[in-house]
């Protein structure tokens, strides 16, 4: 389905006030605890601010007393600017979920924004739920013409909605039975953290494509015992204070409750997909994924890219943040000096404020100021971790050259980024892509530097080790990771045909949504 250009932009969305990378938009983050004794939704409003970066465009956390209703806050916005005090003492209860959006399916309108909420049923059979999902759905239309077809509406365009909707109508008694029977069901990439009024509940996909981490609160300020808190990346746990246990397994369903933690493995078997970007790219640096700190596989991708590509060169620069840590790695292999070559604004983010035609001009700028006094005359080494579009590289690339630089060498810690993915990352289409249909030298050429060279594949997969020191069933390299926005191999059948981010509104005609 073709992604409309400016959609989000109709629908209410921040402009950005300058594009400040192109590289690909990191996709949600979602967490969920079940603590009793603690202030459930400061402790979440305090680990969506840990995982901003997975998305910046809305925020929301849903709260309830054991057995009261459900409230919840959600907003278009950063976490910081959606909730107040106010907001945290009114979202009181012993559990809570919470989400941060980037719009992966459905766009950024106000209803798109999650946890979603729904109450399906009357009196004693009324379940009420709330969901925040992290991922894409590849059946996403046709699970939506079924309940269609069967007399559920809808109030957003978002396949999580098609996810609550199918879990709260379930004529299951118990939710874990309901989820149980609807997890098989669902296609394409899940990491998801519900909660009725009683409990939490998590649950992945069964490829485990988007990561969901586990962790226990310090028993010591509570005496109601041992709890437990779910959330997209481990630094997400460090900044509450809890300590990580173990990932949510693919295919797992986990309830957090007053029996504390519960595990039930729905789907065996299926073949794992670890997405082999969240190392590179997504994750925060200091997050652990399958066993591995993340700065120090980025490092090693670094070290491993200058073992590919040495080039005569003076000095090492990174693209603030992105390619920080390869940078220092590549730096470290050569015995090459590391400076920063450019001053990032790390205030520019989304604003209602445009630039206007004539700051337009000056671009980047507005983001990335280079260092004159420190490029000038040297031959740089300059590293980022991916390149989609190219207009961004493009743009460093013509800075470092006003600035003086002698010769500019890109190095890439990702290989060629050549494949759309439909499993929740927003990469834009194909024929965008800079390294479609171009070779490496083509791409060089086009961004204007001296040589270009991106970490093979096979480099990605010995940086992130070979699993003896990750969890189990995770060793195996491209066997247990999705690799395919790099290789195009996609590891679930019918991918090629996934529905697009914005199918559900493409495709209003046909599917009239009944919008709140
Ligand atoms: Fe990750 Fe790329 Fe696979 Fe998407 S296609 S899940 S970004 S590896």
């Amino acid at each position: 389905m073709p992604v409309r250009p400016g959609a989000n932009r109709e629908l209410g969305a921040k402009p950005d006030l300058a594009p400040p990378r192109d590289g690909p938009r990191d996709e949600c983050g979602v967490f969920g605890i079940y603590a009793p004794g603690h202030e459930v939704s400061r402790l979440s409003y305090f680990a969506l601010y840990a995982l901003q970066h997975r998305g910046q465009e809305s925020a929301g956390i849903a709260a309830a007393d054991r057995g009261g209703h459900i409230i919840t806050r959600r907003e278009l916005g950063l976490v910081s600017q959606v909730f107040t005090e106010n907001d945290l003492r009114t979202l009181a209860g012993e559990l809570a979920i919470g989400h941060v959006r980037y719009s992966t399916t459905g766009s950024n309108a106000w209803e798109n924004s999650q946890p979603v909420q729904r109450s399906e049923g009357m009196g004693g059979t009324r379940r009420e739920l709330a969901l925040a999902h992290n991922g894409n759905l590849i059946n996403a239309v046709e699970l939506h013409d079924e309940l269609a077809a069967s007399g559920v509406t809808f109030s957003s365009t978002s396949d999580s909605e098609i996810i609550a909707a199918m879990i709260a109508s379930h004529p299951a008694v118990d939710v874990e039975e309901a989820i149980a029977d609807v997890l098989p069901r669902l296609r394409g990439a899940f990491s998801i953290v519900a909660m009725t009024r009683d409990r939490v509940l998590a649950f992945r996909d069964p490829q485990g494509l988007r990561p969901l981490s586990i962790g226990v609160l310090d028993a010591s300020g509570s005496d109601e015992g041992v709890h437990y808190c779910v959330a997209s990346e481990s630094c997400a746990l460090d900044i509450i204070g809890a300590r990580y246990v173990r990932d949510v397994e693919p295919g797992e369903l986990v309830t957090l409750g007053p029996e504390g933690l519960q595990s039930r493995q729905v789907v065996t078997g299926a073949r794992r997909a670890f997405c082999v970007f969240e190392y590179i790219y997504f994750a925060r640096p200091d997050s652990r994924m399958n066993g591995r700190v993340l700065q120090v596989a980025r490092a090693r991708m670094g070290e491993i890219l200058w073992r590919e590509a040495p080039v005569n060169a003076d000095l090492v620069i990174a693209v603030p943040d992105s390619g920080n840590a390869a940078a220092r790695g590549l730096a470290r292999a050569a015995g090459l000096p590391q400076d920063d070559g450019f001053v990032k604004n790390r205030y520019v983010a989304r604003t209602f404020i445009q630039p206007g035609q004539e700051l337009r001009r000056h671009g980047l700028r507005l983001k990335f100021n280079p260092l004159p006094e420190v490029i000038a005359g040297k031959r740089l080494v300059v590293v980022d971790d991916s390149i989609v579009r190219g207009n961004t590289t493009r743009q460093i690339v013509q800075m470092l050259r006003d600035a003086g630089a002698a010769e500019v060498h890109m190095r890439i810690s990702a290989p060629p980024i050549k494949h759309p993915c439909h499993y929740g990352i927003d990469m834009s289409t194909r024929e965008e892509m800079i390294a479609h249909e171009r070779s490496v030298a083509e791409v060089a050429a086009e961004l204007g530097c001296d040589s270009l060279h991106y970490l093979s594949l096979q480099g990605v997969y010995e940086a992130i080790g070979d699993g003896a020191d990750a969890g189990a069933g995770v060793a195996g390299g491209p066997q247990s990771h999705c690799d395919a926005c790099f290789s195009g191999s996609y590891p679930l059948d019918g991918t090629g045909e996934a529905n697009g981010k914005y199918a559900l509104e493409d495709g209003s005609p046909e599917l009239p949504l009944v919008r709140a």
